[in-house]
């Protein structure tokens, strides 16, 4: 039994619904009050840059229903976000004013799409993706014919060009950087994922800024540093997030661009706890580490159920995350930072979406990251060689005679 009365949670997306099942799931049977400045019920995000785009009437996001918040008991404030904490009172005060009293708060806001505010400023023709209403606003902009620009080669932009092209848009992809997902794939795979882009028709300029943006009336025209002209009936840009931080900002809690968590998402108060891309963890190599993908939301919405349920939690499994593209589903797990990347099977991008193959990481002869492209069966052997810290023996697992399920043990 805990003597917790008052659970409440500040955001109803990914980590604030998962929060509700942990602390459900481990015997918390005080009060859940859940807390969205959206009007929906929470949502899956990662369907927004993919099927509900191109599928839109049979994709289904709810994370949780009406039914089954009632089933669990939770209470929730639907478009009425927090604005502010008072953490001495160990209240939050609403949008309309109102004042929720907490024993224990999990900030669960996410993060908003950074701006660029010249782009912004010209006031139509330009996108940004984040939540549902973004994803609905693409659907009557990404029709056959239309002259996209995608600004941004990261994860968001290369989901975005596939989508776009099975929509028949003409698409350009802008890239700062010298490779498209740069901050989490290895070389290897970004010339993979590059060249699929490119197979399928996508203009991508990769180590390219902007220096200018403008409307020439239904078009907007944007200029690159050579000085190049491109023109496009619309631009969309995924150039990352900012942490929705500023609640624990003005209450005080230690912020560093993201709100610092202990290995238990414990702010530094006590009694207020955050997790998901709101979130910076402290990690066992004593770095701050934020991460945002779905698995980590989850993760962390655990962490923190069963912290203030005094359950242990149990061993962290490397972190994982997916991106589909071009009928293409890639996984990631572990350290994208290995030293060295070997291949089981044949990387051929001419195979499109029929490649299959699996990527080792290795850093001092050990397995510390891996990657399957159409090869999703293979990755739970790849978690377990990480975890077990199992060193890289190339004549067994590139050997595709040699089935991974028996390899590891
Ligand atoms: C288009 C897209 C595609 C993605 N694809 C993938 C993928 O393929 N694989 C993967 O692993 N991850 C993917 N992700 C990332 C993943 O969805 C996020 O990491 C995850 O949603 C983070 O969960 P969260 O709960 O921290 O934030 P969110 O799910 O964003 O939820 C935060 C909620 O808090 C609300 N909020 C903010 N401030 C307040 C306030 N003051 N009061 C009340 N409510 C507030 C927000 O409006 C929002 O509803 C994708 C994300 C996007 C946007």
């Amino acid at each position: 039994m805990s003597n917790i009365e008052t659970v409440v949670i500040v955001g109803a997306g990914q980590a604030g619904a998962s929060a509700i099942l942990e602390l459900r799931g481990n015997k918390y049977e005080g009060k859940i009050i859940l807390i969205g400045d959206e009007t929906h019920l929470p949502y899956e995000r990662p369907p927004l840059s993919k099927d509900v785009i191109l599928k839109p009437s049979d994709t289904k996001i709810e994370i949780l229903s009406q039914e089954k918040l009632t089933e669990l008991g939770v209470e929730t404030i639907r478009g009425n976000g927090v604005q502010k904490i008072d953490a001495t009172a160990k209240t939050v005060e609403l949008q309309n004013g109102d004042v929720v009293a907490y024993d224990k708060l999990l900030l669960a806001t996410g993060g908003a799409a950074r701006r660029l505010p010249n782009f912004d400023a010209l006031g139509k023709h330009v996108y940004t993706l984040r939540n549902l209403e973004d994803s609905q606003a693409l659907v009557p902009v990404l029709q056959k014919g239309q002259r996209i620009i995608l600004i941004g080669g990261g994860v968001i932009g290369l989901e975005l060009a596939s989508s776009a092209r099975y929509k028949e848009c003409d698409v350009t992809v802008i890239e700062m950087g010298p490779m498209v997902m740069g901050r989490s794939s290895p070389r290897v795979l970004s010339e993979f994922l590059l060249a699929q882009q490119q197979l399928a028709g996508v203009d991508v300029r990769l180590s390219t800024s902007i220096a200018d943006c403008k409307l020439d009336g239904e078009e907007v025209v944007v200029t690159l540093a050579n000085g190049e002209e491109l023109r496009a009936d619309a631009v969309v840009y995924g150039i990352g997030i900012v942490p929705n931080a500023q609640l624990a900002v003005e209450a005080g809690l230690d912020v560093d661009f993201a709100i610092k968590v202990n290995e238990n998402c414990q702010t530094s108060n006590a009694d207020i706890y955050a997790a998901g891309d709101v979130a910076t963890q402290l990690r066992a190599d004593g770095e701050f580490r934020r991460v945002e993908t779905w698995e980590n939301a989850n993760l962390q919405a655990g962490i923190f159920a069963r912290h203030i349920m005094n359950v242990e939690h149990p061993v962290a499994n490397p972190a994982w995350f997916w991106t589909d593209q071009l009928n293409i589903n890639y996984q990631f797990v572990g350290d994208m930072a290995a030293s060295e990347w070997q291949v089981r099977g044949e990387i051929n991008p001419e195979l499109r979406e029929q490649s299959s193959f699996v990527l080792f990481g290795v850093t001092d002869g050990v397995i510390v990251g891996g990657i399957t492209v159409n090869a999703a069966k293979e990755m739970r052997h790849l978690k377990k060689l990480i975890s077990k810290n199992a060193p890289f023996e190339a004549d067994k697992y590139l050997d595709l005679s040699q089935d991974l399920r028996k390899l590891v043990k």
